[in-house]
């Protein structure tokens, strides 16, 4: 039998930066994950001559003295083909006929905001101050959307200011965390970086690294249990029947996933079972991937965020099946300056697709599929309304929505970004990557922060519980 020091389950962004920093260290390390392609929502997938990205579309923090920088370079990731976006421009948001751009920088940016909306210069000066505030307990107890209108009245600057969050997490009124709102959106204005290739590189740089450390990545194991013994996990038992052991597990799969892998454990106690399997995730996303014919749209090197609705907080599609805003990125093209791939998102909600929740990838309903269309073609209604003639210049199209996440990653109701995150229940803003049983922790989005940056920082505080523990 395969005998590690630290088995990863899973081999998300978060299990192979937590398997590459232990195997920095001297560990063996060996990640197990269920798909046939490692990366989780990192992945990108061919459609004929076509790359495409799941969960990246740009960075944000990678210049030198920025959050970022330090950990992607440990990982080797610094490398890659990076290119900073638009400084004066990385995302124009569109609201009511009106366009407005975010330049780089958070002094630019602010300065650009008083610009547009002279009358706030006081709540300006605030924001700026929280754009670099540091006091994370307090902006874990204090609710977004109450705090950015105690400080600005403007309802226009309000939806200018949060725009491009709304496929970033979830923006939602009632619950969304001041600490999850600056540290999704504060790297981001510092600086905001796009991979010249697809996500696939940093995942294939990972496994890389994690195999020439002597570490391994195995794919199509999904692990279906976790044996208990003398209060400590033994072994990873897979769905092919094969089985690991190790000295530590570490989990990159959602907690409440992690939670149904340990049957009969005598030392996780009911309670945490329960709050892990009963706490509410985030919506998820619908993403619409289009290819282009070659020459026929001029590559843009910012996103495109365009709100119909003068609304841009609690808008994901829902029961009543309407898009109300989306986010287009363009991805950077191999040569010459024409796009050949755009992608559409907008958040959606599980309930458009609960009732399809029997089926499986590749065999979706007929009425399935009719939703996705309807779908599609309202992105590309709105879509229009900033690049005229999209739909003549599309060749072909792809679509995933909550579902397809669900069956991917096992993300329960196809949760874009975890768990939701609640300002008033400050057990789910941050929680321990300790489950109880002393050997067996979790990493990965659903505990602190989403995001590359929020699961880089995720995995960091991981590794440290690791080596308080002093593996030997
Ligand atoms: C549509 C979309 C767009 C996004 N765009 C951006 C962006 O532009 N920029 C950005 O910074 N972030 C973006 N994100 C967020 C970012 O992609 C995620 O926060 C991050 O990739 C999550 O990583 P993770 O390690 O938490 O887990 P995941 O990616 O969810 O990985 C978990 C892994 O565990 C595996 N697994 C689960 N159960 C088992 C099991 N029993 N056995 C073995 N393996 C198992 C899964 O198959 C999966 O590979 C986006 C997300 C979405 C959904």
């Amino acid at each position: 039998m395969y005998q590690a020091d630290i088995i990863i389950i899973g081999s998300g962004l978060g299990g192979l930066e937590v398997a590459l920093a232990m195997a920095q260290e001297g560990k063996k390390v060996l990640v197990l994950e269920r798909q046939v392609q490692p990366g989780g929502c990192m992945q990108s997938y061919r459609r004929g001559a076509m790359h495409l990205d799941t969960g990246l579309h740009y960075v944000g923090g990678l210049s030198e003295s920025s959050a970022l920088y330090e950990s992607f370079n440990k990982y080797g990731l610094m490398s890659l083909p990076w290119k900073q976006m638009d400084t004066e421009c990385f995302e124009e948001i569109h609201i009511a006929g009106k366009s407005y751009c975010w330049p780089q920088g958070i002094d630019n940016f602010i300065n650009a905001m008083k610009t547009y909306f002279p009358h706030e210069t006081d709540g300006l000066d605030k924001y700026a101050k929280l754009l670099y505030c540091t006091d994370e307990l307090w902006m874990q107890q204090t609710n977004a959307w109450d705090y950015l209108n105690s400080i600005i009245s403007d309802k226009t600057l309000i939806q200018v200011l949060t725009a491009p969050a709304l496929c970033k997490m979830e923006l939602r009124k009632e619950s969304l965390p001041l600490f999850t709102f600056v540290h999704g959106t504060a790297p981001f204005i510092e600086n905001s970086w796009r991979l010249a290739t697809d996500g696939n590189a940093i995942v294939e740089r990972l496994v890389e690294q994690i195999r020439e450390l002597g570490g391994e990545v195995l794919t199509g194991k999904e692990v279906v249990s976790l044996e208990e013994e003398g209060g400590i996990v033994t072994k990873a038992h897979c769905l092919d029947g094969s089985e690991y052991s190790a000295k530590w597990f570490v989990s990159n799969a959602h907690p409440a996933v992690t939670c149904s892998l340990v049957k009969d454990s005598k030392v996780m106690k009911n309670i945490f079972r329960r709050r892990m399997q009963s706490q509410p995730n985030t919506h998820g996303m619908f993403t619409l991937h289009l290819q282009l014919h070659n020459n026929a749209l001029e590559y843009f090197n910012h996103n495109k965020i365009v709100l119909p609705e003068e609304e841009c907080w609690d808008v994901a599609v829902g029961s009543d099946l309407k898009v109300k805003a989306i986010m287009i990125s363009a991805r950077i093209p191999e040569d010459g300056s024409k796009v050949t791939n755009v992608d559409i998102l907008t958040p959606m909600l599980w309930d458009c697709v609960s009732e399809y929740t029997d089926s499986t990838l590749f065999h979706r309903p007929e009425l399935y599929m009719k939703l996705k269309e309807e779908i599609a073609a309202q992105c590309l209604d709105i879509a229009e309304s900033v690049i005229p003639d999209l739909r003549s210049m599309v060749v072909k199209s792809w679509s995933s929505s909550p579902l397809t996440y669900r069956d991917y990653n096992l993300t329960p109701e196809g949760s874009a970004f975890g768990f939701r995150k609640d300002f008033s229940n400050p057990m789910s803003t941050i929680i321990s990557p300790k489950t109880q049983i002393p050997n067996l922790l979790m990493t990965g989005q659903s505990l602190m922060l989403h995001g590359l940056h929020g699961v880089t920082m995720t995995a960091a505080y991981t590794c440290n519980e690791i080596n308080k523990n002093t593996i030997n």
